[in-house]
C-alpha cells in the first residue's frame, strides 16, 4: 500500500544488520554518489575531450543528482509541479544515458532526436500527474525509465566486441536497473490506484532505490574502466601505425612476424622509391610526403586484406603475403610496380610521377625467420637499384646468410 506524503520518514530495514536506513537518506546517498562520479567523469573528459560520450554521460549523471535532490522535496510535499520537474529531469537524464551509449558506439542520432525523445517521455509521464492521476503518472514514469535503461544496456551490448568483459557487466547492470523500475511499475499496476496523493512507497520502491545506488557505483567504475580500455587500445593502435600512410609501421610488422616461420609460399617484398631524394630536393618535403602517401595508397589497394603492407621508414616499404607461388609473387610485385609507375600524384608543387624498385624473397621449407627473408629481399632490391631501378628482382631460392 502506498503511504501518503506525511509518512516520508518511514524506514527501510537493511536485512540482517538490525540497522534501519530511511528512504530520504538513500536518495541523498544516491545524489552524493552521483556527484562524486560526476567529478571523475568530468576529469576523464578533460583528458580526452574528443570522447563526447563522457560529456553526455556527465550530463546524465548531473541530472540524476538533481533528480535525487528534487525528489526529496517531492517526498516531503507532493506538489504536482515539483513532481513534474522530477519526471522531466529523470527522463532527460535517462535519455542522456542512452545517447551517451550510442555515442560510445559512434551510432548516435542527432542531438535534436535525443531532445525529442526526452520531451515526448516527459509529456507522456507528466500529463497524467498534472491532471491529478499521479498513480498513472508514476506507472508511466517507471515504464519509460525501464525502457530507456534497457535501451542503454542494449546499446552497450551491441558494442560488446570492443571489450567483452566490462561491456557485458555494464549491460547486466543496466538490465538490473531496468528490472527495478519495471518492478515498481508492476506493483503500482497491481495496486491499481490511479490517484496516490503522494510519492509511491512500497517494497519495490525500496528495492529499486537500493539497486540504483549499487548500480550507480558499478556502472560508474565500469564505464570509466571502459574509457581507459579504449584509450589504451587507441594508443596501442597509434604505436603500431605509420602516421603518414596509415599502414603498419616497422615495429608492428616485426612484432607480427617475429615468431612466424616463413615457408616457401610466404613472400616478402622490399620496396624503395626511386630517386626520391631528388623529389624532395626539387619540389620540397611536402611534395615528397605526398609521393610517400601515394605509394602507401597503391599498396593498400593492391595488397588489401590478403597480406600486410608496412612502411619501414623513409620511402622504404615491405609487403608480406602468404600462399604465393614464385610466379604469383612476381605478378604481385609487377602490379605494384606498374600501378605506381602509371600514377600521377597531385602535390602542392604540381603533378608528379615516381617509380619503385622491388626485391622479392620467399621463405624456406624448414621455415625461415622474417628478418632473414627481409634481408634477402633487401639484397635483391639493391640489385634492382644497381640494374637501373623501376624493376623487380627475385632473391635466389636458398637464402644467402
Ligand atoms: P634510390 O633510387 O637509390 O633509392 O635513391 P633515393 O634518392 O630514393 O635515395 P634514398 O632511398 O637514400 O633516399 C631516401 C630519402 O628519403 C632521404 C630522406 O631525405 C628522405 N626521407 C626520409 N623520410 C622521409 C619522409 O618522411 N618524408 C620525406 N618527404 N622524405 C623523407
Ligand atoms: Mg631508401
Ligand atoms: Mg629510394
Amino acid at each position: 500500500m502506498p503511504l501518503d506524503g506525511a509518512q516520508t520518514g518511514r524506514t527501510a530495514p537493511l536485512s540482517g544488520t538490525g540497522m534501519t536506513v530511511d528512504y530520504n537518506s538513500l536518495l541523498i546517498a544516491l545524489g552524493i554518489c552521483g556527484a562524486c562520479l560526476l567529478v571523475t567523469i568530468v576529469m576523464s573528459w578533460m583528458l580526452a575531450r574528443s570522447e563526447h560520450f563522457l560529456l553526455t554521460w556527465a550530463i546524465g549523471v548531473a541530472l540524476i543528482v538533481a533528480y535525487s535532490l528534487v525528489y526529496t522535496r517531492y517526498l516531503a510535499s507532493p506538489n504536482r509541479w515539483i513532481g513534474a520537474i522530477c519526471f522531466a529531469i529523470l527522463m532527460f537524464a535517462l535519455v542522456a544515458l542512452v545517447h551517451a551509449a550510442a555515442q560510445f558506439r559512434s551510432v548516435a542520432k542527432p542531438l535534436w532526436f535525443a531532445f525529442a525523445v526526452g520531451s515526448i517521455a516527459t509529456a507522456v509521464t507528466t500529463l497524467p500527474l498534472l491532471l491529478g492521476y499521479d498513480g498513472l503518472g508514476f506507472i508511466a514514469l517507471n515504464l519509460a525509465a525501464a525502457g530507456l535503461l534497457a535501451t542503454t544496456g542494449w546499446q552497450y551490448w551491441r558494442g560488446r566486441e570492443e571489450a567483452p568483459g566490462p561491456i557485458m557487466a555494464l549491460t547486466i547492470l543496466y538490465g538490473i536497473l531496468s528490472a527495478g523500475f519495471l518492478l515498481c511499475a508492476g506493483v503500482l499496476i497491481v495496486e491499481g490506484r490511479m490517484v496516490l496523493g503522494a510519492a509511491p512507497r512500497n517494497w519495490a520502491e525500496d528495492v529499486s532505490l537500493g539497486l540504483n545506488l549499487a548500480a550507480m557505483t558499478g556502472i560508474g567504475a565500469l564505464s570509466l574502466a571502459l574509457n581507459h580500455w579504449r584509450a589504451a587500445a587507441m594508443h596501442r593502435r597509434e604505436a603500431m601505425t605509420d602516421a603518414l600512410t596509415g599502414l603498419m609501421n616497422r615495429r608492428a610488422v616485426f612484432e607480427q612476424f617475429e615468431s612466424t616461420p616463413f615457408g616457401p609460399a610466404m613472400a616478402v617484398l622490399a620496396c624503395d622509391l626511386d630517386g626520391f631524394k631528388s623529389i624532395n630536393d626539387r619540389y620540397g618535403h611536402a611534395a615528397g610526403d605526398a609521393v610517400i602517401k601515394g605509394f602507401g595508397a597503391v599498396l593498400r589497394k593492391i595488397v588489401g586484406e590478403q597480406g600486410c603492407a608496412a612502411r619501414l621508414g623513409g620511402e622504404e616499404f615491405a609487403v608480406v603475403m602468404a600462399g604465393l607461388t614464385p610466379g604469383a609473387g612476381q605478378e604481385l610485385a609487377e602490379r605494384i610496380r606498374s600501378t605506381f609507375a602509371a600514377q600521377i600524384i597531385q602535390t602542392d608543387a604540381g603533378p608528379l610521377r615516381c617509380t619503385v624498385s622491388v626485391g622479392l624473397a620467399f621463405g624456406q621449407i624448414e621455415g625461415a625467420k622474417f628478418e632473414d627473408v627481409l634481408r634477402a629481399a633487401d639484397k635483391a632490391l639493391y640489385l634492382a637499384k644497381q640494374r637501373g631501378r623501376n624493376r623487380i628482382i627475385a632473391a635466389p631460392q636458398r637464402l644467402a646468410g
